[in-house]
């Protein structure tokens, strides 16, 4: 349930309700918007004594939480969340914010370049695998570690905020030294532990959908996130699995406003692994900002042809150079700034 409070009520009215709402057994989410404070109470409401609640000092009213998921819903909160996922560099404002870079870290040298040409067409954010779920066991793993110390190397070189992957909980607090922001990739957004880790680390999570995962159980898994006390998740549409084969996967751009109607998270789209080709990237990702997307996350490679993985997906740095130029346009068209 909600309980909403009066227009200028006081620190100490809210943390009356948080005290009664803790004593009842229930957990607290405090939310203070724009025009109101909310307190979100949260489990099992047997033991709830509404009345008591009700009665506490500048309470204004109980509502009930309709959606399954509370903390990620908009009945919580109406204002969009902003994520800012470095000094000064937002994903869920105004603007549009753009992560790019290699989907695998390679080598040093390569990523450096890489990273300044991405920040150098406008990118907040740079990506880069250390740790890559793969098919086949045989295939390339990621350097770990290594890609961790290139990827902080990077940040420190150009001020990108580093996104980059955890698979395991066991990678959580070391990949945590090394990242700004801990992607949880679509083969492990059902990995409730991992969400629950995530959860109480204080770094911003881009969580990717499951690719065969439904919008609810998409911000179910974002709530497992939110309900340890982290607020900062990225939800990123990715593709999801149909029986399509001129893509990788099939990349449902109507999940952006039927995401905008049920939560107040922002929401980028990876037009990257969302078709599987590098032609459909540029036409994709202005589609994908065109119907409201908060940001996007791009693959790019300077050699996509000697990628160590997903170079068919990937595009020049030149090519996200015109990308750039070409999203502004369409975000100022619709009434986003660049
Ligand atoms: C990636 O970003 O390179 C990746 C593996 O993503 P996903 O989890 O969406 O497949
Ligand atoms: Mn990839």
């Amino acid at each position: 349930m909600i309980v909403v409070m009066k227009p200028g009520c006081e620190e100490t009215d809210v943390q009356h309700v948080v005290e009664l709402v803790r004593q009842m057994g229930l957990k607290e989410h405090v939310i203070v918007g724009t025009d109101r404070t909310v307190v979100a109470a949260i489990g099992d409401k047997r033991n709830v004594d509404k009345g008591a609640i009700e009665n506490a000092g500048m309470v204004d009213r109980i509502v009930p939480i309709l959606a399954p998921y509370k903390v990620a819903s908009k009945e919580t909160q109406l204002e969009p969340s902003a994520v800012e996922i470095a000094p000064g560099a937002v994903i869920g404002g105004p603007g549009i914010g753009v992560i790019a870079g290699p989907c695998s870290v390679e080598d040093e040298g390569r990523l450096l370049e890489i990273a300044h040409a991405v920040k150098e067409a406008g990118a907040i954010g740079l990506r880069g695998g250390a740790f890559k779920p793969r098919t086949n066991p045989y295939s390339f793993q990621g350097l770990g570690e290594t890609g961790l110390k290139y990827l902080a190397k990077a940040r420190d070189a150009t001020g990108l905020a580093v996104v980059t992957e955890i698979m395991s909980i066991d990678q959580v607090d070391m990949v945590a030294g090394y990242a700004d922001v801990l992607q949880i990739g679509t083969r492990n957004m059902h990995n409730f532990n991992l969400l629950v880790a995530a959860g109480k680390t204080n770094k911003p999570i881009l969580l990717k959908r499951g690719w065969s995962a439904t919008l609810d159980e998409f911000l179910l898994a974002a709530e497992y996130i939110m309900n340890e006390g982290n607020r900062n998740v990225i939800l990123c549409e990715r593709g999801i699995r149909t029986h399509e084969e001129y893509v990788r996967n099939t990349l449902p751009l109507a999940v952006i406003p039927a995401v905008k109607r049920e939560s107040h998270l922002p929401i980028i789209i990876d037009p990257s692994q969302g078709t599987g080709h590098a032609y459909m990237v540029p036409s994709m990702s202005l589609a994908s900002i065109a119907a409201g997307a908060d940001g996007l996350i791009v693959e790019v490679h300077n050699d996509p042809e000697h990628a160590m993985t997903d170079g068919a997906q990937s595009i020049t740095p030149e090519a996200f150079a015109r990308l750039m130029k070409d999203a502004r346009n369409v975000a100022v068209a619709i009434g986003r700034s660049a």
